[in-house]
């Protein structure tokens, strides 16, 4: 197909990608990009990190690319319902937008604090768009006595690095025993506590906020702790992870929920039967899809890396059919830069029974860590050591035996243990 009308729901990183890559393959005809948010799409990892710090504005943060794009752009209006029987995007301002294909791209947004009321107290913030960061800047511009972040995550972990820079005194509760204990496990957490302390953070592992006061102002002032006791704060950042956009496809038809949209290898989205549209496709954040290298379990990611490749073979199973695309078969990449530490990962940690520090040393800050499943390698991060780490790629490609490199003049002999994940979920 090269030509008729492609709508692109969701105007951010996947939908850019995956538009720039229909017109490079050859897409000449009409090119609608469909947006919630009033901004061209803009890049999201600088907003936890240097917006925050005040070195790049938040509107400076536009992706590069997005003029040269022969396309019509609908910002500022969310996509709110889809009829897929009669292959038309329906837009909350009544528009109805007509498709030949449909590539879905709507991303996640930060799950906010459960109780509403308590959300909304002045000085609550959420991290996600850039709005988000130009709000969230400003209220650290005004040098809040105590911020307080729920979660240690990777986005709780860079905010909390930022705000340290900014030489203000900063929280961090979070119920698992370490910070990025959910992704890599608690080895890796517990020395990324390590880093933190030594900074001056004060941090809470093993601790669960129940609930945020006001001061009767309608402005946050503390966070009452399950296990008693409060932590007084006057700024509170929600880092909880992400909720996927989809509940504008309620009613569909298509597989969707809070955990993402179902498709298949070519990006094809699937109905509640398991059954591939062929005309609707999925990319990004939003997506869950079959991954053929963690034996075609269903994953959804939050890397900017997967947005836009992942865009891009959209595109190509659009133009030239799912046959001639093939399965995504990715290999998962992310990065993270918090407490001068340069984070990088290849592949997927998460169901992991076994790691291994393979290359460097804890001790001096740079190391590289692999983790196994079952005997063979699935994962692969890299601690201020991001040049060791295309070494990796093969290995867990090939899931090669665990550990997978040993005996080199810079290798310690590895000494596996249990790398201190959570169980595994299902997608
Ligand atoms: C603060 C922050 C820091 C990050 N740092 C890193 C990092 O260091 N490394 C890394 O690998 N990844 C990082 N990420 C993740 C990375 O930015 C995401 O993986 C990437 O943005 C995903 O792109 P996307 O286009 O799929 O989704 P999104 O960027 O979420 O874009 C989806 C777009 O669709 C819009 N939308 C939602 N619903 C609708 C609707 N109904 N109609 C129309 N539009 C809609 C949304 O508002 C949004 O504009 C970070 C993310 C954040 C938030």
């Amino acid at each position: 197909m090269r030509d008729g009308t492609i709508v692109v729901a969701g105007a951010s990183l996947a939908g850019l990608r995956g538009a720039e890559a229909l017109r490079r393959g050859g897409f000449s005809g009409r090119l609608v990009l469909v947006g919630d948010e009033p901004h061209l799409p803009y890049d999201r990892p600088p907003l936890s990190k240097h917006v925050l710090t005040g070195e790049v504005a938040a509107g400076a943060t536009t992706l590069p690319g997005v003029g040269a794009l022969d396309a019509e752009w609908r910002l500022g209006i969310p996509a709110a319902g889809l009829d897929r029987a009669g292959r038309v995007l329906l837009l909350a301002d009544g528009t109805r937008l007509p498709f030949d294909r449909l590539l879905i791209a709507t991303g996640a947004r930060a799950r906010p604090w459960p109780q509403a009321d308590e959300a909304r107290l002045a000085g609550v913030h959420t991290l996600r768009s850039r709005d988000d960061a130009a709000a969230l800047a400003a209220g650290l511009a005004a040098r809040p006595g105590r911020v307080l972040i729920l979660g240690a995550g990777f986005i709780g972990g860079e905010v909390a690095s930022s705000i340290h820079a900014l030489r203000l005194p900063v929280t961090v509760v979070d119920p698992e025993p370490a910070p990025l204990a959910r992704a890599l496990g608690s080895v890796l957490g517990g020395f990324m506590a390590g880093r933190m302390e030594v900074a001056g953070v004060d941090l809470r592992p093993g601790t669960r906020v129940a609930r945020l006061e006001g001061d009767g102002a309608g402005r946050v002032r503390s966070a009452h702790l399950a296990e008693g006791g409060t932590i007084e704060a006057d700024l509170v950042v929600v880092a909880l992870g992400a909720v996927r956009n989809t509940g504008w496809l309620a009613g569909s038809g298509l597989a969707a929920d809070e955990g993402g949209l179902s498709c298949d290898g070519a990006c094809r989205a699937l109905d509640e039967a398991g059954r591939p549209d062929e005309a609707i496709f999925a990319a990004g954040d939003v997506a869950r899809f079959p991954h053929p290298l963690y034996g075609g379990r269903p994953v959804a990611l939050e890397h900017w890396g997967n947005a836009v490749a992942q865009g891009a073979h959209a595109a190509r199973a659009m133009l030239d059919g799912p046959d001639a695309a093939g399965a995504y078969a990715e290999l998962p990449t992310f990065w993270s830069s918090q407490f001068g530490l340069n984070i990088k990962s290849l592949g997927l940690a998460e169901g992991a029974d076994a790691v291994a520090i393979v290359q460097g040393d804890p001790g001096t800050g740079r190391f590289l860590a692999v983790y196994g499943r079952e005997g063979r390698t699935i994962a692969a991060v890299a601690v201020n050591a991001g040049r060791w780490l295309p070494a990796y790629e093969a290995p867990i490609r090939e899931g090669a035996p665990f550990p997978p490199i040993t005996g080199g003049a810079d290798q310690p002999a590895p000494a596996p243990v249990p790398p201190g994940l959570p169980s595994m979920q299902a997608a």
